[in-house]
């Protein structure tokens, strides 16, 4: 068996944590590629390192001495290696760090330093080979993810090793200059290795034991999912269910690898199973609810829309001018609205009003701003009766004005748009009807 363990910043945030992560890999011999990311933080008020470096670089880039704020990183970097014993000396790296800086590298070069220091104490303390990913994950001259060509070089470079560190964060273009994947993107390097080396699972350590059925902000104590599949998944942090990287699930999704996360807190918790396809019920008609304030919704009416060919077309066309990606199109039989990202939407308003003016010549158009779209996800509403009408009965109880309605074509997902101030009430309401009640 092979396994891919990646651990969160929180798990490497200091020698201690460290520790804890060696526990955790030597008690497994299947554990054999670790994808590290950079030192999180110890405490609430603690700041991560990727954001030192970025405060950091950002002086450097405006040729402001960044000496003192260097050094702490290096503070940060050396305080962990004196809690291991182990024997290393950083002072070359850092040297090199710091020319680099100087001579403007770019923001994703500085951020992905986090990663690539801790990958070399991380290979240190285990014994383990340090393999560099700007070797093997490529991005094309666009700076966009190259899934092809990284599978090739990096199932090459992996084919003859045992044991290996891989940095999570970032990889490079051909000619070597570093690119990182979005905040959280260590996530998505171990799904890549885990497909690279065609691992049977791909173990995600963080502080938490998996994933839970709704936001902790809203729900008090929520239950924990023991398993979900990956189109669920996909859904839920769509939707904005942290935890995971919404694209971490790309990579392994085709070959069917498992995903684990996993507390590197309390190592004996099962965490969560996240699979291609399952026998196991979930406990409950739904397996998570999530959801995301500031949307808005624009409206637009015609007598015989529905017979006129092309209109859906020549009003999608408007909003791609403006670069705007629109979330869902419920329609009527003369109507139909497209829900789009507030703040994205606001500067070109005008513009888009007037292009649909153009486009269509609808009887009108109306704007509905600050809407919450809530997504209640489950792989087992489909063969379930009377699902949508309990959520809607107990919405209704909260006192929650439905503002849309949406369920997508899988069957194992409603959105539901309401007003962003009923958006915990909601929340709330659905999750209990479905989990206090345990059905
Ligand atoms: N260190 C990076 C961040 O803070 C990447 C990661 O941790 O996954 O976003």
């Amino acid at each position: 068996m092979k396994k891919v363990v990646k651990f969160g910043g929180s798990s490497l945030a200091s020698a201690e944590q460290f520790v804890k992560v060696g526990n955790i890999i030597h008690e497994d011999e299947d554990r054999k590629f670790v994808v590290p990311s950079a030192p999180g933080k110890r405490f609430d008020e603690d700041t991560k390192v990727t954001d030192m470096l970025y405060a950091c670089y950002a002086l450097a880039e405006r040729d402001h001495s960044f000496n003192a704020e260097m050094a702490q990183i290096e503070k940060r970097y050396q305080e962990i290696i004196d809690g291991l014993k182990i024997d290393l000396d950083l002072s070359t790296e850092f040297d090199k760090i710091i020319d680099n800086f100087k001579k403007k590298e770019g923001p994703n070069y500085a951020a992905s330093r986090g990663e690539y220091l801790n990958g070399i104490i991380m290979a240190k303390y285990l014994g383990y080979e340090f393999v560099d990913p700007v070797e093997a994950i490529r991005f094309n001259e666009a700076g966009v993810f190259d899934a092809e060509m990284t599978q090739k070089l990096l199932s090459k470079r992996l084919e003859n090793v045992e044991r290996a560190v891989i940095p999570g964060f970032y990889g490079a273009m051909e000619d070597g200059k570093v690119v990182t994947f979005s905040r959280g993107g260590s996530d998505i390097t171990g799904s890549i290795v885990a497909k690279a080396i065609q691992a049977d699972v791909y173990e995600n350590w963080t502080d938490v034991s998996g994933f839970l059925i709704a936001d902790p902000h809203i729900i008090d104590n929520p239950e924990s999912i023991d398993t979900i599949t990956y189109g669920e998944l996909r859904e839920l942090s769509y939707m904005g269910a942290t935890v995971l990287h919404e694209d971490a699930i790309f990579p392994v999704r085709k070959e069917g690898i498992p995903i684990n996360i996993r507390n590197t807190n309390r190592p004996d918790d099962e965490g969560t199973w996240i699979v291609g396809h399952t026998c196991k019920k979930a406990k409950y008609t739904i397996t998570g609810i999530a959801g995301k304030k500031g949307f808005a919704s624009v409206s637009i009416e015609k007598d015989m829309m529905n017979s006129e060919v092309g209109f859906g077309r020549k009003v999608l066309q408007v909003f791609e001018e403006y670069d705007i990606s629109f979330e869902h199109m419920p329609s009527g039989i003369d109507t139909l609205s497209v829900m789009v990202h507030q703040s994205e939407f606001a500067d070109k308003e005008q513009n888009i009003l007037s292009g649909i003016n153009k486009a269509v010549s609808p009887d009108s158009i109306e704007i509905q701003s600050d809407l919450a779209l809530i997504a209640v996800v489950g792989r087992c509403m489909k063969s379930q009766r009377g699902t949508a009408a309990r959520i809607f009965a107990a919405l209704s109880h909260a006192n929650v004005n439905v503002r849309m309605i949406d369920q997508g074509s899988s069957e194992q997902n409603i959105i539901i748009g309401v007003e962003n101030e009923d958006f915990e009430t909601a929340i709330k309401a659905v999750y209990t009807i479905f989990v206090d009640t345990r059905i």
